[in-house]
């Protein structure tokens, strides 16, 4: 018997209709458990760590620059000097060999130098990494371990002085592609003391953070008010910022600019603000002793 025509067409429409307004249903519901749940548990995002930081600070920050750009050595250092304050600087080496003697004096003042791979590979959506080879893409773990042993040689030749201290390029932890994609961190835990990311989202919390994939918050083309308000998130939760720049001036359009940094500095060294300000290592290194101290938690 032929069936009356449509009626096939109709039975499927409605069975569509169901299966989207179902679907839409479970959206929104999803939706709004996951709402109620943030207003519900505040305490999901302030949980002060309690953690015995030095000279009665509530928090612990550190400030470092990257690539070794002549503006750190001719702007930054001065002024961090002024303030007696000591920063991280992770370095590419052909960039410290036009500056030798300034970047001598740097280290010299108490700063610490780290490395940033002999020649900074990202990945090869930049069309730079591309035109340079040096494609984290179409790296695999023994050339970026080159990177990094080579820049440390260079480094050493230079400066007098082997790096402990690492900074991914980009802030890009990998090498290689798709399936065949491997995390370089174990590498850098086994060159180095600690690695330090770029443009993270959250300031390390000292009873958990991993030193080889240390947090790092953007300074470059930020305000003052953006930098307090890092540093007064933080300190609720009495944790440890890790800010990171590039070149340092008054127009660097890819950089910190100088007056923000001296604000900060002066901010940052009222003792009654009661901020911590080390080099990454020397914060890593004493959450180190004061973890095992106290037990992991
Ligand atoms: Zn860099």
């Amino acid at each position: 018997m032929k069936s009356t025509p449509g009626t096939r067409e109709l039975l499927l429409l409605l069975l569509v209709l169901l299966a989207v307004a179902a679907g839409a249903q479970t959206r929104t519901a999803v939706q709004d458990s996951s709402l109620r749940w943030r207003e519900a548990q505040p305490e999901r995002y302030v949980n002060p760590s309690r953690f015995p930081w030095p000279q009665d600070a509530k928090m612990a920050l550190s400030l470092s620059f990257d690539d070794g750009w002549d503006s750190q050595v001719d702007y930054a250092v001065p002024l961090l000097d002024s303030f007696a304050v000591k920063a991280t600087f992770y370095v590419l080496p052909e960039r410290v060999a036009e500056k030798v003697e300034a970047w001598r004096r740097a280290l010299a003042a108490g700063h610490e130098l780290g490395n940033h791979t002999a020649r900074h590979p990202c990945t090869g959506n930049f069309a730079w990494t591309r035109y340079d080879g040096v494609a984290l893409e179409d790296y695999d773990l023994a050339g970026i371990r080159r990177e990094m042993e080579e820049a440390n040689t260079q480094l050493e030749q230079l400066l007098g002085v082997r790096p402990t201290a690492f900074a991914y390029p980009c802030g890009e932890t990998y090498v290689g592609r798709g399936a065949q994609t491997s995390s370089y961190v174990p590498l850098v835990a086994e060159l180095f003391h600690h690695g330090r990311r770029w443009a993270s989202e959250t300031a390390n919390a000292p009873y958990y953070v991993d030193r080889a994939q240390i947090m790092a918050m953007r300074m470059d083309n930020e305000p003052f008010t953006r930098m307090e308000g890092l540093i007064q998130r933080t300190k609720r939760n009495e944790d440890w910022l890790v800010l990171a720049g590039h070149g340092v001036g008054d127009n660097p359009g890819w950089g910190t600019d100088l007056q923000m940094l001296r604000q900060l500095l002066a901010y940052a060294t009222d003792p009654a603000n009661q901020i911590w300000v080390a080099p990454v290592g020397e914060v890593a290194a004493y959450i180190e002793a004061h973890r095992s101290q106290a037990g992991a938690r």
